[in-house]
This record gives structure tokens, sequence and C-alpha cells, in this order.
């Protein structure tokens, strides 16, 4: 395996939730003061607790929601009921209510994941940067303007808009077209394996997984979280790094990466 990737890139599509912005921090905390606002802190108890169950209940929603199986409307109030139901607190004002109260909060929470601003800044300038998202979009703006992100990102795709979602191709190639970006030189930067990386790598470009829970590391021998802090001083590749190259469909050849930490994508781009 190289040390140094020679391709260049030229345009580089980042997720924003969980790979830009730190969503589980930022909703964890939207959502208290959402419930703090409603006056439901005090019947739910333990809010550790219930945000665990809302977790669980919010994910497998999101699932059907994302295989077009339910509608948002659907997804935004269940959410919010199940989850009082299943902690043993029926909500008395509603899902739709808790829903509102919690995506005013939201946006207004600016927790990135570490790293991100760093390698943001590092990039700016040097390729074209945009996001693709599948967030709601009354609320995708707001983070990003609010965390004060707008700089980075020529473009800003949301799936509700573009009327795809990620892992369709669809919102993959609205996105590299609109940005004038070539396949080869495209590469896509996300969270999730189900929407960014199979939906970029079946879609035909080089992709980056970043998956802060990798434990490639620990096989190898390295820290969980390396410090790497000054990306100048970094030396040695990352302990926690792996690469895959695959067919698409027979025709060209697209690359998986597995990084643990977003300081590694230095090595990279
Ligand atoms: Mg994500």
């Amino acid at each position: 395996m190289p040390l140094v990737v020679t391709k260049k890139y030229t345009h580089l599509f980042f997720d924003l939730d969980n790979t830009i912005w730190d969503f589980n921090a930022n909703s964890f905390d939207a959502l208290y003061i959402a419930l703090d606002k409603l006056k439901l802190l005090d019947q739910i108890g333990s809010y550790d607790a219930f945000f665990r169950i809302y977790i669980d209940v919010n994910d497998r929603l999101w699932d059907l929601y994302r295989q077009g199986l339910i509608q948002k409307k659907v997804l935004s109030i269940q959410r919010f009921e199940e989850s009082f139901q299943r902690h043993g607190a029926p909500v008395k004002v509603g899902g739709g209510a808790v829903n509102d109260a919690y995506l005013a909060e939201m946006p207004l929470q600016t927790r990135l994941i570490e790293g991100a601003r760093k390698i943001l800044d590092h990039l700016h300038g040097r390729y074209e940067v945009a996001i693709i998202t599948n967030g709601f979009k009354e609320v995708q703006y707001d983070k990003i303007k609010n965390s004060e992100l707008s700089k980075y990102f020529r473009k800003i795709f949301i799936s509700e808009e573009v009327g795809a979602q990620k892992p369709r191709r669809e919102i993959f190639e609205y996105a590299l077209k609109s940005m004038n970006a070539p396949k080869k030189s495209s590469l896509m930067i996300g969270d999730s394996w189900d929407a960014d990386i199979i939906g970029a790598r079946d879609f035909g470009i080089d992709q980056i997984y970043f998956d802060p829970k990798s434990d490639l590391n620990r096989e190898k021998g390295g820290p969980t979280h390396p410090a790497y802090h000054n990306f100048n001083e970094i030396i040695a590749p990352p302990p926690c790094f792996s690469e895959t190259q695959q067919k698409n469909g027979g025709k060209n050849q697209v690359t998986t990466r597995i990084i643990s930490d977003l300081h590694h994508l230095f090595y990279i781009l």
C-alpha cells in the first residue's frame, strides 16, 4: 500500500451529519433544551435513558424513511411518540410539538467533529468542496450558517431539494454535474456506510469511510484516538488506515478507504 496517494482530486463531497457537524452531541443537547422548554423533563426521569431509546427509535424510522417506506411527517411525529411510549411516559403535547421544539433547537447547536474545522481550513481554496446530505432542508442550511461553515462549501446538496436520497445515484449525479466535477477526480467522504460509501461506490467515485469506532486501529496495536493535533508534525502514517479497490460494474475501478480520525485526511488530500 503506498503511503503517499498520488491521485489528485479536484472535487470533494462531504456528508454533513456526524462527518463535519457533530450530530450525536448536538442532538443530545438540542433535545434536552427542547424538553426543558416544554416542561417535559420532569416527566421522563432519566434523560440519558430516554435519549438512548430515542436514538434507537429514530435510527429505525430513518431507515424506513430512506427506503421510502414512510413519509417525513410520520418520521417526525412517530419518533417522539414511540420514544415516550417505550420509555413509559406517553407525551401529552403530541410528537409533532416535541419535533417542532427539537428542530428549532437543532440548528442553534454548533459542536463539530474533532478535526473538522482544521481540515476544512486546509482544503479551503485548494479544492472545490461541497456537501451532500440527507437531512431536512429546514435545518441543514442553518446548521451550516450558525456553525460558521458556509465559507467552506461552494454548494450544498440536500436530498429533499434534489429529490433523491443517498445512496441513490441521482443525488450524486446531480451534485457532480452542478459542480462540473469529473468522476475520476471526485471524492465522497462520509460516516454512513450504506448511504455515503455504497452510494458513491456504486455511482463510480472514490470514497473515504469516516468510521470513528473503527477497530482497525486496535488490530494494528495503535491508539484508539491518535492525537494528531498538528498535521505538520505527522511523519508516520496513521495506524488505522486501509484501502481497497473495487470494480464498479465492470467499468472504472474505484477506491474505498477507511479512516477513524478526520486528521487522517491530511495524508490523502
Ligand atoms: Mg452522516
